[in-house]
């Protein structure tokens, strides 16, 4: 790390769980980070900001002047703009040293599998179950860690799937594909505007976490907020040998 670089990260170089090492890994690593809106902005800041050396950007969407109550990334100015290269304008900005690949497509099974490939951790930011266990099935393929988030209405959930150890749950352990799910989107069901905020933050440190090798994190545990209490929900996972995704088969 150059002198710069030494003063832009020295909060983290300062924590014991973090130091030079970590901040070192960080500036390493690739993040791979699908969907650019609501749980996207807050996760592709925060990884830019703390330094993490090259973050992929993939979605297909415009801004849209109603994504702004909640979409951090993206600006006024940037209505009618691609998302991804609304927000890595606003990454680099914040940090121009970050590698920021934006590009503004919808990556199909097999295009995501070589994203993933090249990924030390992916995030999952999108608001679709399809797409989710398509990102699942190539993590699990590729063995590289997930951090999943959702937000709708007043609820949200937070979780890692880390098929590195081959020990514990992926996506498909606890939301089988086969199962019929009510798909909800924000479009009709509307979203509480910090609760995207909440849970895309928790997403980047999980992340930030898992390049570091910092503590324990969210791998086989599943949490749950309603935003409305303000409480968190603890549940406890566990892979599941059927699965048809990281199963015994
Ligand atoms: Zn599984």
């Amino acid at each position: 790390m150059n002198d710069q670089q030494l003063q832009r990260y020295s909060r983290h170089i300062l924590l014991d769980e973090i130091g030079i090492d970590g901040q070192e890994k960080l500036l390493a690593a690739h993040a791979l980070v699908i969907g650019a809106g609501g749980l996207g902005s807050p996760v592709a800041v925060y990884l830019a900001s703390a330094g993490v050396g090259k973050i992929t950007l993939v979605d297909n969407d415009d801004v849209d002047l109603t994504n702004l109550q909640r979409q951090i990334a993206h600006t006024t100015a940037r209505v009618g703009q691609p998302k991804v290269e609304s927000a890595r304008q606003a990454l680099l900005e914040i940090n121009p040293e970050v590698n920021v690949v934006a590009l503004c497509e919808r990556a199909d099974e097999q295009r995501l599998q070589a994203l993933v490939a090249s990924a030390t951790v992916v995030l999952d930011c999108t608001d679709n179950f399809a797409t989710r266990h398509a990102i699942n099935r190539a993590c699990v393929v590729a063995r590289v860690p997930l951090v999943s988030g959702a937000a709708i209405r007043m609820d949200g959930q937070v979780a890692v799937f880390d098929p590195r150890s081959g020990e514990t749950a992926c996506y498909a352990c606890l939301f089988p594909p086969d199962q019929q799910f009510e798909e909800v989107a924000c479009s009709t069901m509307g979203v509480f505007a910090p609760l995207v905020g909440i849970i895309g933050t928790m997403q980047a440190a999980e992340a930030l976490k898992l390049v570091a090798g910092i503590g324990e994190s969210l791998a086989d545990r599943l949490l749950l907020l309603d935003a409305r209490s303000m409480e968190w929900t603890q549940i406890r996972t566990k892979r599941s040998p059927d699965c048809p995704v990281c199963g015994e088969k």
